[in-house]
């Protein structure tokens, strides 16, 4: 691996790679790494109003702003939202970009995801973990010399994997506009999916933003403390090792390279 990592995350809809990775993609690109946000379908479901192709226009607009903010780069590819298949067509829509930007490591959704979307793309970083480095297959574009190592969001519930969390108080501010920048989302969609009450005045809904959204990593934090207290981590992403035989081995070792943050592993 070169000096540079190539961290490369693959998300279902634009704002899921904010959502899950917006932190460590932050932290990345402010120590100088290449990182693309490479989105696998158009948003055009999301939203409750907005007809679908102002709402492709209206997203792609929001994960440009949300990608200049964390100092990432973004690609969506032209997919319909919630109709994402792991069939071979898509796989060689994501072969070419994986061969195109090539990267160390792949992020991606968690394997038991809610969303049928976030599942397919799963399925298609899977898919492509090992035939990325043969020639054969898609021979257009170069294969990779290794396969990738690949990381899911969150922690995993099994016992197999190795899990990573990773400290990002430091950049909150920085993860939580990104997140702002999803407008459509954060204060129209998602609450209108739960029915959730949004304040209205920029100030008060992007509070109201951060108390909802910080939730999740203060909780990965407290975890992280109990596990070592003197880890002293307030606010925290976590991520776990793909299935044995997936993507690159993945040890210990390779993770403090990949990840070269202030962090904890566990598992086996
Ligand atoms: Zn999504």
């Amino acid at each position: 691996m070169p000096g540079k990592i190539r961290a490369l995350m693959v998300g279902a809809h634009p704002d899921d790679c904010e959502i899950c990775f917006g932190g460590i993609a932050a932290l990345y690109a402010e120590a100088g790494h290449e990182v693309l946000f490479l989105v696998m379908t158009d948003g055009g479901a999301g939203h409750q109003i907005m007809k679908r192709d102002a709402l492709i226009k209206h997203r792609q607009r929001e994960a440009a702003q949300a990608a200049e903010i964390l100092g990432v780069n973004c690609k969506i590819l032209p997919v319909p939202d919630g109709r994402l298949q792991a069939d071979l067509k898509t796989r060689q829509q994501l072969l070419r970009e994986v061969r195109r930007f090539r990267p160390d490591v792949i992020f991606t959704h968690r394997l038991d995801d809610y969303h049928p979307d976030h599942r397919a793309t799963v399925q298609l970083v899977y898919d492509i973990s090992f035939v990325c480095i043969v020639p054969k297959i898609f021979p257009r574009a170069k294969p990779l010399p290794v396969p990738p190592v690949i990381l899911h969001a969150q922690p995993a519930k099994t016992k197999t994997r190795l899990d990573v969390y990773v400290e990002i108080s430091r950049i909150w501010k920085r993860k939580l506009l990104a997140l702002d920048a999803h407008a459509s989302q954060m204060y129209e969609w998602l609450p209108w999916t739960s029915r959730a009450e949004v304040p209205s005045g920029a100030d008060k809904r992007l509070a109201w933003l951060e108390k909802n959204r910080k939730k999740p990593g203060v909780l990965l934090a407290a975890a992280c403390r109990k596990k070592k207290k003197t880890c002293g981590f307030r606010l925290v992403e976590g991520f776990s090792t793909a299935l044995p035989g997936v993507g690159a081995e993945t040890s210990r070792a390779v993770l403090d390279k990949l990840l070269p943050f202030g962090k904890i592993i566990t598992g086996a």
